[in-house]
């Protein structure tokens, strides 16, 4: 009998592992395969950086509430988080999608509006994709391709023990926005009269709705002189990013829950929700924040930027990720990706 393993058994980076497992490249121009925010390849005097993510309706978005407008500047955005990842510049992007008969020549128009939108912000060319029907829903996907200065790209495997651990922005909102979107989606679900009650939460809807990407830091870094030991987007939570961080570079960390960066809407949603705030900013994901580690000579270039907080540090014991509580004690800072 053949033997059939469901997917769930694996979960998201199991099954990506074994999927790496199975290929090997062969080019001498490939320099980094699967296991980074973006493929890393040679072109001469740079590297080119390649990276696609897929975002499908029901999945990753609702369209009950997530204006299409949003949803094809989001789409832009995730992909270019990644190069800004790998300390890169992004340079042109591909967009394909697949419809299915409920949408119309117009709600295309909305979703190019949005991505014409980043484009503009992030600098990049749309210069191609594919389209198909759809049996039902929307599939969007986007591969971005960009560059960086062969010295200057920031890979996950590369932290070291000592370094600084650095985070852009704040963390846990934009998982805190899609609980309130989804707790409006039900209660007007019950009852249409209702109006939604998202005053003073515009902050968390719109780290939902309208995520950026980093690219600011990116140039900040750089003209600060700082070139980080290691980098990657928050895409799946700190916690999730983190631990890729530290398996990857064969180090440990420690995270200093009182230096977590939260902003005080995300607080105020958490309350409202019954959520712990330090929980949403560990595993929330889709903040698209940057998670970076640093030499500690570096301090003195950052320290007076308000975009990044000092959580912590990188230890020499490996896959000892912890996190240092008000209380005093050391928790295990454990995550997973989908499931
Ligand atoms: P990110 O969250 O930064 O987009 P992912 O966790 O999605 O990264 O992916 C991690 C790595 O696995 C990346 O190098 C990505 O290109 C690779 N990857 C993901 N899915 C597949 C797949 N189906 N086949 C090959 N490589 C994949
Ligand atoms: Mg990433």
């Amino acid at each position: 009998m053949e033997t059939r393993t469901e997917i769930s058994s694996l979960g998201e980076f199991g099954l990506i592992k074994r999927i790496n497992k199975g290929i090997k490249t062969q080019l001498p121009d490939t320099i980094k395969g699967i296991g980074d925010d973006a493929a890393v390849i040679d072109s001469g005097e740079e590297y080119g950086l390649l990276t696609s993510d897929l975002l499908l309706e029901g999945v990753h978005f609702d369209l009950t509430f997530f204006p299409l407008k949003h949803l094809g500047y989001k789409a832009i955005a995730v992909n270019v988080s990644d190069i800004a990842a790998m300390n890169g510049i992004p340079r042109q992007v591909t967009v394909s999608l697949a419809l299915s008969n409920r949408f119309s020549v117009e709600a295309v128009d909305e979703l190019y509006a949005g991505m014409k939108a980043a484009c503009t912000d992030f600098n990049v060319d749309l210069v191609g994709g594919d389209t198909s029907s759809s049996r039902s829903g929307l599939l969007i996907s986007v591969s971005v391709y960009g560059k960086v200065k062969k010295d200057k790209i920031t890979y996950r495997n590369t932290a070291k023990p000592n370094d600084l651990l650095c985070v852009t922005g704040d963390l846990g909102g934009a998982y805190l926005g899609l609980q309130l979107l989804e707790r409006e989606k039900q209660v007007f679900l019950a009852n249409p009269e209702m109006q939604p009650e998202l005053e003073g939460k515009d902050y968390v809807i719109q780290r939902q709705l309208r995520p950026e990407a980093r690219m600011d830091v990116v140039y900040e870094l750089a003209e600060a002189g700082v070139l980080p030991t290691a980098m990657i987007d928050v895409s799946d939570g700190l916690a999730s990013d983190l631990l890729h961080i530290c398996a990857q570079s064969g180090v440990g960390a420690v995270v200093f829950e009182e230096r977590l960066p939260i902003d005080e809407q995300t607080f105020l949603a958490a309350s409202e929700l019954n959520i712990g705030p330090v929980t949403a900013a560990l595993n929330g994901g889709e903040d698209y924040e940057l998670l970076f580690t640093v030499p500690q000579a570096s301090y003195e270039l950052i320290r007076n930027n308000p975009k990044i907080s000092f959580i912590g540090y990188i230890t020499d014991k490996k896959d000892e990720v912890v996190l240092h509580t008000k209380a005093d004690s050391r928790v295990p800072i454990t995550a997973q990706g989908w499931n």
